[in-house]
């Protein structure tokens, strides 16, 4: 028996009772078969809807050989009248998702000729994969298009054209189709066969977003979204924009030049940084001039500033510099020697201080997950390790 698709008869429906024909266990559950349904069932780019049927969880729904089978996490009686309610919010979104994909696939075929080659409907944005390449500078222009088309709430024009008409229908597919053909229509835009469920009228897509054109296979992926797919998003970024505005103290629309002077300003001050601690550096290695090996510990260096004070005194003490930073259970450090290796030393100080390092020969670094006291106490044992004593 014939399945009434509903949905196609009123994209707006989201309640309606229908006849179990047939229920067949299937892996997941029950696949339960009707006389008429509201449901989609999956195809052409767009979910399948979701809901309940008599009460029952619909978590699916597909086509097979003209058969929409609706999987239900329960059975139900062969020739028992359901009441079927469908999660219309998020059939509606799917339906502004696809019904604005038609647009904007629809503008960019007669602008430029592409066909749209790919179309992946996700759980918030939209990506299109077109044959042809869509310059980014061109997307304002493009969503500006859009969007009258949606201010002017133009009605969908759907419709199956006999086999007669059907070889003087010009309309955008994938490949040739033999009849019958679905023709979606957006007049004055696009012509389309498509099997998907469709907004009434434009105006109920709200708003179309073109957020990204990125090459792709020799032509290009475009990301968007429409209605509140697109709002949601742009909620999102403004909020985060806000944040950043009150961060900088900057005025909304000002946040990008704040963020770059912000950006110049730090590397400045990193630069004066660097400076500075050269000459706090040169001075403590002169310090040490001529002391032999030396164990120093100094608060607050990053990696590179603990190699470079390593190296500053091992320039001037005749001997091995070691040097510390971090705190207790977290200390870095640098053991840089003139001449010598330094390997078993780092070798027996991680094992006996728990921790590890490495690198070259004259040149260690690592990290000890020792307290201060306990690594003084290593560095200065008389008799010292491996013929270093600190
Ligand atoms: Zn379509």
């Amino acid at each position: 028996m014939e399945c009434r698709t509903l949905y196609y008869e009123d994209c707006h429906l989201s309640r309606f009772t229908a006849r179990v024909t047939a229920c067949q266990q299937a892996q997941k559950g029950w696949e339960i078969q009707l006389d008429a349904t509201a449901f989609y069932p999956e195809g052409g780019g767009q979910a399948a809807d979701t809901g309940t049927l008599g009460g029952v969880p619909v978590t699916h729904v597909r086509e097979k050989d003209g058969k929409i089978y609706h999987l239900c996490s329960a059975p139900l009686e062969v020739g028992a009248q359901v009441e079927g309610i469908l999660d219309y919010a998020g059939r509606f979104d799917r339906m502004q998702q696809h019904s604005g994909e038609h647009i904007v696939s629809g503008l960019i075929h007669s602008r430029w000729g592409y066909h749209n080659t790919g179309f992946h409907m996700g759980s918030d944005v939209i990506t299109i994969d077109f044959d042809g390449v869509i310059p980014a500078q061109e997307l304002p222009s493009l969503e500006a298009a859009a969007n009258e088309a949606v201010w002017r709430n133009i009605p969908l024009k759907i419709w199956t054209p006999s086999e007669q008409e059907l070889p003087n229908v010009r309309y955008r597919t994938k490949r040739a189709l033999p009849w019958p053909v679905r023709i979606v229509e957006v007049p004055g835009y696009d012509t389309c066969a498509c099997c998907g469920v469709h907004v009434a009228s434009t105006g109920e897509i709200g708003l179309i977003k073109l957020f990204s054109a990125i090459p792709f296979r020799g032509g290009t992926r475009m990301e968007m979204a429409c209605g509140r797919w697109a709002l949601e998003i742009l909620n999102q970024t403004y909020d985060q924009n806000r944040q950043v505005s009150q961060a900088f103290s900057a005025k909304i629309t000002e946040t990008g030049e704040a963020a770059r002077k912000m950006n110049d300003q730090l590397a400045a001050l990193k630069y004066r940084i660097t400076g500075l601690e050269r000459q706090i550096f040169s001075a403590i290695a002169q310090g040490y001039a001529g002391a032999g090996n030396v164990l120093h510990f100094q608060e607050g260096l990053d990696n590179t500033a603990l190699r470079e004070l390593a190296d500053a005194i091992a320039e001037t003490c005749g001997g091995a510099a070691a040097v510390l930073t971090g705190e207790d259970g977290a200390y870095g450090f640098c053991l840089v020697t003139r001449q010598g290796d330094l390997r078993d030393f780092t070798k027996e100080m991680t094992a006996a201080l728990g921790g590890r390092g490495g690198g070259k020969p004259n040149y260690q670094q690592g990290r000890l997950a020792a307290a201060r006291q306990q690594i003084e106490a290593f560095f200065h044992t008389p008799g010292g390790h491996h013929g270093l004593e600190f």
